[in-house]
């Protein structure tokens, strides 16, 4: 190959990848790892719950083709079992299946045992990705329904936060990512459990961020606005029984809340999540970042 400039050379490899891509010779999967040249989070152990769908699959595989090896965690075994398996066909990192419920803290504290067992040490970075979001009037708000949002999306965040942090704390590096939402800053009638859970994983996130801010460690929040996963299926679906609209008039409804027109990708909240974990991101500690398209606007 004769001598060529930086630019040249990184074109070279896009088309010699497009070329591979087009021949089924790599997967689209895998070529953003060939054109890796500096891993993110090379060496770097993650765990993230709620990894075996939407928005943490999206966590996970984005994680591992940054180069860190990844634990998938959530109570059905089958999805984090079928996660780790793409993710270990499809890059040069372990991925652990991890069978957990974040609303129990035995659960929770097996889950870390056996991610110590597999990897020898505890996770560098957790994503508290696991949540449910169920929509009802206040007053039909019962104990039940309180503290399944409570406890899964605030709950489960405090439980594998204490789980990890003595660990980080050790070492001197760490991260802490709590997936929120818009919910977290901002009230809508229906979601009172929902928004509740999320305005206290941000008082969480703030207030832990000072605590550890000097020790290597960061914690941060990101606040989607509606992402385009299972979640909000479930919430058009409800909004279709509720009202009679059609599911393509309910969808419209909720693109229409943000100023672009359109749900969230789980991807475009995964790459805030890469730079939240790498090392770029050592300088943002204590934020709750929206990616919403700019619903959300103080
Ligand atoms: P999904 O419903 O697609 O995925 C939720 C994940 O959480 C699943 O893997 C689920 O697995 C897991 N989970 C739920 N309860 C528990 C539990 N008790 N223990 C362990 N895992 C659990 O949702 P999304 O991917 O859309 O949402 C992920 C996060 O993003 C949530 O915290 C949500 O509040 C937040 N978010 C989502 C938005 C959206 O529009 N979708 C917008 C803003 C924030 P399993 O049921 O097998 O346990």
């Amino acid at each position: 190959m004769r001598r060529q400039s930086a630019a040249a050379t990184a074109l070279w490899i896009s088309n010699r990848v497009k070329l591979l891509i087009r021949s089924k010779a790599v997967s689209p999967l895998r070529s953003a790892t060939a054109l890796q040249i500096v891993m993110k989070l090379e060496n770097r152990l993650a765990l993230i719950t709620g990894g075996g769908r939407g928005i943490g699959r999206a966590i996970a595989i984005a994680f591992a083709r940054e180069g860190a090896s990844v634990a998938v965690v959530a109570r059905t075994l089958k999805q984090v079992r079928a996660v780790a398996k793409d993710i270990k066909k499809e890059f040069p990192v372990d991925a652990l299946p991890l069978k957990c419920d974040v609303r129990n803290s035995e659960s929770v504290s097996d889950a870390f045992h056996n991610f110590r067992r597999h990897f020898g040490r505890g996770p560098d970075i957790v994503v508290n990705n696991a949540g449910v979001a169920k929509s009802e009037l206040f007053v039909k708000t019962d104990e039940r329904f309180w503290e399944e949002h409570l406890n899964t999306n605030l709950g489960g965040t405090f439980r594998c936060t204490h789980a990890a942090l003595p660990e980080m704390l050790e070492r001197g590096w760490g991260r802490i990512i709590n997936i929120a939402s818009i919910a977290g800053k901002t009230g809508a009638p229906y979601i009172s459990a929902y928004a509740a859970s999320k305005h206290g994983v941000l008082g969480l996130t703030r207030s832990l961020a000072m605590e550890v801010a000097a020790q290597g460690i960061t914690v941060n929040a990101i606040c989607p606005g509606y992402v385009d996963t299972d979640m909000t299926s479930q919430g058009i679906e409800n909004i279709v029984a509720k009202t009679g609209k059609s599911a393509r008039q309910a969808l419209k409804m909720l693109e229409q809340m943000s100023p672009q027109n359109r749900l969230v990708t789980a991807e475009e909240v995964a790459a805030l999540a890469v730079l939240l974990a790498s090392e770029d991101g050592r300088g943002i500690n204590g934020q709750a970042i929206n990616v919403d398209g700019g619903t959300v606007l103080f």
